[in-house]
């Protein structure tokens, strides 16, 4: 069997920053976990004494709070600063571009359309930044703008790890509808090149293995490109979801990972494969 990994893959720079950051703060606790992969939240935990927090009720007044990296909420964040916990902010700076134009573009008077997923967590703590709440709008698909009382200034930001075919359809329908219309494309670029490399690798591979956690968004979008590029696509947490018959009468094995995945469980499943196909 020929296993090939992807050019692009894995760790984003974010997600490397946010574990370094929480690395550097021993015993500290994150509020939410901080990448979306329960391996390497436990490895921090085992290696690090890093805790996790669900509630901000359950944090102790002596918790050094680590931020994750797709941010929190606005007012969650200040009841931190009130409840005087020490903040260690590990928000990717992909992510708080778009929450200071949310911030910036509905103080200016503009309605913010934020396109993505209304329940994320990324999007939640965008959204909040926008000064008037009545005047921010999160959609997933351009038919929701219609029932939207938008103003005739509209702003436009996406969530990180959509697509961007996806966000020029919302900006275009806007544009049927609006004069003006400033639009910031927030889509950040590991998204792409982990992607592009996923897609290519796919078109030539028999069967392919994306790993990463099944509620990320961006493991759950390169899967479904590689699904596009080869039927054969499977997404696995780790080497223990790997079956046997994935591999029979292929020749080829391609392999991508999402952002949030170590390279330690990208290796195990490559040496799981091996013995399953040796
Ligand atoms: S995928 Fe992009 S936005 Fe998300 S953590 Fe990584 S670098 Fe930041």
């Amino acid at each position: 069997m020929k296993i090939e990994l992807a050019s692009s893959y894995g760790f984003c720079f974010g997600v490397k920053r946010a574990i370094e950051i929480a690395e550097e703060h021993k015993g500290s606790v994150t509020y939410g976990p901080l990448i979306h992969n329960k391996d390497e939240i436990n490895r921090l935990k085992n290696g690090f004494n890093i805790g996790l927090v669900e509630k901000l009720g359950d944090l102790k007044k002596e918790n050094t709070v680590v931020i994750r990296t797709h941010g929190i909420p606005k007012n969650e964040l200040a009841i931190l600063k009130q409840k005087e916990h020490k903040i260690i902010d590990a928000t990717c700076p992909y992510v708080t571009t778009p929450q200071n134009i949310v911030s910036k573009m509905s103080e200016e008077g503009y309605s913010v359309v934020i396109f993505g997923d209304k329940a994320h967590p990324e999007i939640k703590g965008v959204v909040s930044y926008a000064h008037n709440a009545q005047n921010a709008f999160v959609v997933l698909e351009a038919k929701e703008l219609d029932a939207l009382p938008l103003k005739l200034k509209v702003a436009v930001v996406s969530q990180t790890t959509k697509k961007p075919e996806d966000f020029a359809k919302i900006v275009t329908a806007l544009m049927a509808t609006h004069k003006e219309i400033r639009v910031f494309n927030t889509i950040c670029n590991a998204t792409f090149e982990n992607q592009d490399s996923a897609s290519s690798l796919a078109k030539q591979a028999d069967v392919m293995i994306v790993i990463g956690g099944k509620h990320s968004s961006n493991t759950k979008q390169l899967h479904s490109i590689c699904e596009r590029d080869c039927t054969h696509s499977y997404l696995i947490e780790n080497e223990k979801e790997l079956e046997a018959n994935w591999f029979k009468n292929k020749n080829f094995c391609g392999i991508s990972a999402g952002a949030s995945t170590p390279d330690w469980i990208v290796q195990n499943v490559i040496k799981k494969i091996k013995e399953i196909t040796d």
